[in-house]
This record gives structure tokens, C-alpha cells and sequence, in this order.
């Protein structure tokens, strides 16, 4: 079994489950402060000092560092504290339950498994004589919207040589993963009276347009953009709204799109091609108006090299503990968006799998949380 114990694990992980920490900008979320009073206590039940940072009042993040030797490098093990909202209907999210192998709850594989493992991996190395590196774990608030949690760490001065970042990837090496833009547009007509629709301008009818051009002129453009791990970029509209009465020519109509980002693009290439389109339909289109307001989201995509030391880290542990390893990108984007950014290089490495997280039948297998704390220990101890 090595030198994590599978009753440590289950009882670790049973404790992070019970404490509630919804993100609270999510239904009912009451926030990660209890759980992370709870890790922080932990961790200084080992003997280090945790910094507990709040980042926005009753949100703080942990942060523990344990010195190794000068010039050893500094590895980052990171999990997220928040969870979503328990999904409708879901009995006693917050009650763990053990069947067979599986430890169900909200959080139990998104992302609390993880960070189980972390915490029992850390006190493994913790009292190991062959530990030379420095390794800091950190638990952040915020990861479910926005990933304040880990753009605070990014952008307050720590730094990492390599940062590993639990989540759910089937205990795969997960090299590369999309990053997100979501913004909001707005076409203005004029409104008049539904009986004489001439004498207005339909602001609805002017979208209806601008979506259909997006279609047609965008998206086979971004189809034809590949990256060999992570696929096309994509947009999505994902909410539309427009219009007061029936018996008025609305005068406004908003969309919210969503476009997942590969490495290289930003805002400013995105906001680019959009103007392309916009001025394409506005040509073909009389009293065309439309306006792209700034990104109320956005976070970069994430790739770190294959060859580049974290990833062959990663490897040799996931092989000498499971026997065999896999390379993958992912679409959806984690907190390595923040610590990549600031040229710490990351994987994204973690027990259970992404379809069992964010459903009401959520849950991880105790017996890959063993091999993730087995896997992150190997790592922490530099082998
Ligand atoms: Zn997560």
C-alpha cells in the first residue's frame, strides 16, 4: 500500500467533505473559511506555520512552506478549498458516504480528494531525511469563479520552479488546458410602435443577424485552428435578452458569449476577429449598431513544455507508483491559469475523474486518492 495509510485517507478526506465550503457567489454558498481554519490547524498540528491570507473578507487562502536545502528548487502542490452548490436534489451533500471504494459528497472529487492527498503526502515528506526540496502546499479560496484564490498568490511575489495543481484527471498528466473569455454584446435599434415597425429599427432582428454571423464567418475559422492537445478554440452564446413588450420594436438586444482560449490568444486577438465580423454584418445591414463591452471574465489558457522538468517529475512519479502514465489537455481552465502566467511552469495532476465532479452523484475512488498522496510524496521527496 506504501507509506500512505487507506484509513488515513478515507478519514481525512470523510473530515474535508463534512465542512461546507460553497463558493459564495454560488446558490447558498457559505464560503471556505471553516474549511480552511480546519486545514490551516492541520497543518500546524505538523509543525509549520501557515500564512492565512484573506483575500476577500472570510475568504482566505493557506499557504505552508516546509525549507529544504538551499538550491534543491521549490516545488507547489495546490488545491482549490471551494465546491458548487449540492446539485437539486442531492440528499446530505455534506455527509460522506463510503460505498465499497467510493467516497461520496459534495467536493469529495472536485477538488477535496486532492487536497487530501496533498495534506497526507506533505506530512509523509515532511519527516523524510531525503527531502532536499522545498515544497509549499496551498489551498485556495475561489477556484469555482474567477480563480481570485490563485491570481492573488500569482500576483503577490510567490514563486514556484514547478507547481502541481489537483484536480480531477484520472491521475493523468495534464500538460496543457484551454483559458476562457466571456463578454457581453449589445445591438441599439430605435423603438417604435409594433404597427408601424417601419418607423423603428429592431435591435432583436440586428442580433439575430450578428449570432448568424458568427456562425457562418467565425467558427469555421476558429475550426480550422488546431493545437495537437487541446483541439479548436470554440465559442458559444450562451444567454440572449432583448426587448420589453410585444407590441414594441426593442429598441436593445444582449448576448453573453463564452470563447475558450487556446495558448497565444487573448482578449485583444479575440476582440479582433469579432470587429471583423461586426463590420461584415454591419455592411450588409442598414442602421447596423452594435457595441463589445470589456470581458467581465478572463483567464489564459495554460502549456507547459513536455520536456520541462515538472512534467518529467510528474511522470516518473505516476510511473513508478501506477506502472503507467498519460499525457492530456483539457478544455476546461484551473487555477495553473494564474501561476502559469507568472512563469510558474504546471501540471494539473489529481485522483478522480472531471464527469464525476459538479453532479449530485459526485464521488472518487479511495483507492486513487491513494495512489494521488503515493504520487505527490514521490514528488515531494524528489525522485
Ligand atoms: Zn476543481
Amino acid at each position: 500500500m506504501g507509506p500512505i495509510d487507506r484509513t488515513e485517507i478515507v478519514d481525512l478526506l470523510s473530515a474535508l467533505v463534512r465542512i461546507p465550503s460553497v463558493n459564495p457567489r454560488m446558490g447558498g454558498g457559505s464560503g471556505e473559511e471553516p474549511l480552511a481554519r480546519f486545514v490551516a490547524d492541520l497543518l500546524r498540528a505538523m509543525g509549520v506555520s501557515p500564512a492565512v491570507t484573506e483575500v476577500e473578507p472570510g475568504r482566505p487562502n493557506v499557504v505552508a512552506t516546509a525549507r529544504g536545502k538551499p538550491g534543491a528548487g521549490h516545488l507547489l502542490f495546490e488545491a482549490h478549498l471551494d465546491t458548487v452548490s449540492p446539485s437539486l436534489g442531492q440528499t446530505d451533500p455534506f455527509v460522506p458516504r463510503l460505498e465499497g471504494d467510493r467516497l461520496c459528497g459534495r467536493g469529495a472529487c472536485d477538488t477535496k480528494g486532492s487536497m487530501a492527498a496533498m495534506m497526507l503526502a506533505f506530512a509523509s515528506a515532511l519527516g523524510c531525511a531525503e527531502r532536499d526540496l522545498t515544497v509549499s502546499v496551498a489551498f485556495l479560496m475561489g477556484e469555482e469563479i474567477g480563480h481570485e484564490g490563485a491570481r492573488h498568490l500569482a500576483t503577490t511575489g510567490f514563486r514556484a520552479d514547478g507547481a502541481v495543481i489537483g484536480e480531477p484527471t484520472d491521475l493523468d498528466v495534464i500538460v496543457a488546458h484551454k483559458g476562457v473569455v466571456r463578454w457581453r454584446m449589445t445591438t441599439v435599434g430605435r423603438s417604435a410602435h409594433s404597427a408601424t415597425p417601419q418607423d423603428g429599427v429592431n435591435a432583436i432582428g440586428m442580433m439575430a443577424r450578428l449570432v448568424r454571423g458568427l456562425e457562418t464567418q467565425l467558427a469555421p475559422r476558429l475550426d480550422a485552428r488546431r493545437h495537437p492537445l487541446l483541439g479548436s478554440p470554440t465559442l458559444s452564446v450562451g444567454r440572449i435578452a432583448g426587448g420589453r413588450e410585444v407590441n414594441v420594436v426593442p429598441d436593445q438586444c444582449t448576448i453573453d458569449v463564452d470563447r475558450r482560449l487556446l495558448p497565444g490568444e487573448s482578449w485583444a486577438s479575440v476582440r479582433a476577429e469579432i470587429e471583423t465580423v461586426v463590420s461584415a454584418v454591419a455592411s450588409e445591414t442598414p442602421d447596423f449598431s452594435a457595441t463589445i463591452e470589456p470581458p467581465y471574465q478572463e483567464n489564459g489558457a495554460m502549456e507547459t513544455a513536455e520536456d520541462s522538468p515538472i512534467v518529467r517529475r510528474a511522470i516518473a512519479a505516476v510511473r513508478r507508483v501506477d506502472g503507467q502514465h498519460h499525457i492530456r489537455g483539457v478544455s476546461y481552465s484551473t487555477d495553473a491559469t494564474w501561476l502559469s502566467a507568472v512563469g510558474i511552469p504546471c501540471v494539473v495532476l489529481g485522483p478522480g475523474r472531471i464527469e464525476q465532479a459538479h453532479t449530485g452523484a459526485e464521488y472518487v475512488d479511495i483507492s486513487q486518492v491513494v495512489t494521488a498522496a503515493a504520487t505527490y510524496r514521490e514528488m515531494m521527496l524528489g525522485r
